[in-house]
């Protein structure tokens, strides 16, 4: 089904009656070319890159929950490519500009709104080092302005600029960054795949995994065996837990994130902070509340909700730097659960185990790399090559020595 203002108009005026799911629910069969594990935001796109740019067909999402419940449902929605690392700018750059043209690709709106994000800075050292990554940003083709402080206040005059314990002195500006609606994501992929034959099948967990003489033939699910000359997975915070069933022990642990969300206010925020001082960064939703987030809780979990001592911790850098926010009252929280990689870099790679690929590894920022993901994934599951950007993104490189450690903190995924 194809939206258009006249199909609106109609069914306005007709009741509603007229519109069918978005997607299927099918039953499994008992053999696709290809599976997808994890119907997030990365499983889906793959399905839908693999299906309409790979030629891919008899595909499977299998999903052990519903369509957007996972992280790509919880997250505070920033897309952004403002990476120091070639090997990180390039993948980053050619996901955002796969989100400037998403909505025509999946004839769907998921309200990507370029409306720019800024990381302050507030000191000398640390204005240097977002020259430097500005300069590797417009190297790999993407957009950067550095601002000094009046910079700064002209977009957000509001701000504690002077009588912080951390001024603010400027900012890295990225003016094609911004935000996109979470769930309607997942919602889009997940049409546009099902539009191309793809089975998404929710409530269907993977339980193992069938492998024979070193070959990857089938899952095993909560709705039965199901064969597969391809199997991907990309379960992101519970990926340690699914490649734990084919005996693979991965550079990654599970921490949870949270997200909160205020009452809402008349707009008065433009665009999206980052507070360079501690860790939180703010946006206001079109709704009017202030979706805004800081740091991971810092220990290892699986559980999808978050604890108060980190609350206090975000509304505190959210206080000091906006104090006004101190006012507003917080209507929602949630939590997700975060792939932590020792260099906070992610992996999308074949395996040991023939027809066994993984993509996992996103720590707190795989959202935006959503499309990008999906079309290197889909790429090397159709190709068996890596795609150009994520040949970097190979599991082996934490043996051979070739971390991709962006924020230069060493194997520490509570600090990435
Ligand atoms: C609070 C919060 C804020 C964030 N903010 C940002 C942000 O602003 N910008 C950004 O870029 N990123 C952000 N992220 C990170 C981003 O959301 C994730 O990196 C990304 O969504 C992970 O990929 P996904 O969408 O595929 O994950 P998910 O949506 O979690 O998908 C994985 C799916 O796998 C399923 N699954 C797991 N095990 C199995 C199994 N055994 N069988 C079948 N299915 C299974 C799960 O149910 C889940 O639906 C944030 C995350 C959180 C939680």
């Amino acid at each position: 089904m194809r939206y258009s203002a006249l199909k609106i108009f109609k069914e306005a005026v007709t009741g509603h009656k007229g519109w069918k799911p978005v997607w299927r629910k099918p039953a499994p069969k008992p053999s696709y070319d290809f599976i997808i594990i994890g119907g997030g935001g990365h499983g889906l796109a793959t399905a839908h890159y693999l299906a309409s740019k790979f030629d891919g067909k008899n595909i499977a999402v299998l999903e052990k929950g519903w369509i957007g419940g996972g992280n790509v449902g919880r997250n505070t929605t920033i897309i952004r490519s403002n990476y120091l690392h070639h090997e990180n700018e390039g993948f980053y750059e050619f996901s955002l500009k796969l989100w400037e043209g998403l909505e025509q690709d999946l004839n769907y709106n998921a309200m990507v709104s370029q409306r720019g994000i800024i990381n302050l800075y507030h000191s000398d050292p640390q204005r240097d080092a977002y020259a430097r990554r500005g300069n590797a940003m417009i190297m790999n083709g993407a957009d950067a302005v550095l601002l000094d402080q009046d910079g700064v206040r002209k977009q957000y005059p509001f701000l504690n600029f002077d009588n912080a314990r951390f001024p603010i002195k400027g900012g890295l500006w990225q003016p094609r960054g911004g935000t996109v609606r979470h769930d309607a994501v997942a919602w889009g992929y997940a049409r546009a795949a099902d539009s191309k034959g793809v089975d998404i099948i929710e409530n269907c967990e993977v339980t193992g995994f069938d492998i024979q003489n070193g070959r990857c033939v089938g899952v095993k699910t909560t709705r039965g065996k199901i064969l597969a000359k391809k199997v991907g997975v990309a379960v992101a915070g519970n990926s340690s837990r699914v490649m734990a069933m084919a005996d693979m022990h991965l550079p990654l642990e599970s921490h949870v994130l949270q997200a909160f969300v205020s009452e809402g206010f008349k707009p008065f925020l433009p665009g999206v902070i980052t507070y360079g001082a501690g860790h939180f960064y703010v946006s206001q939703s079109d709704k009017g509340g202030l979706v805004f987030g800081g740091d991971i809780d810092g220990y290892n979990s699986y559980a999808q909700r978050g604890n108060l001592p980190v609350v206090e911790d975000v509304c505190e850098g959210g206080m000091s730097l906006m104090p006004a926010i101190g006012k507003a009252r917080l209507l929602r929280m949630w939590g997700g659960i975060m792939d932590m990689s020792m260099d906070g870099s992610p992996m999308i790679d074949k395996t040991h185990i023939d027809g066994l690929y993984f993509n996992g590894g996103w720590c707190y920022g795989g959202f935006k790399a959503t499309p990008a993901s999906g079309y290197a994934f889909a790429h090397l599951l159709a190709t068996d090559t890596p795609h150009e950007t994520a040949r970097a993104y190979r599991m082996d490189r934490f043996s051979r020595g070739l971390m991709i450690d962006e924020k230069g903190q060493g194997a520490q995924p509570n600090l990435h």
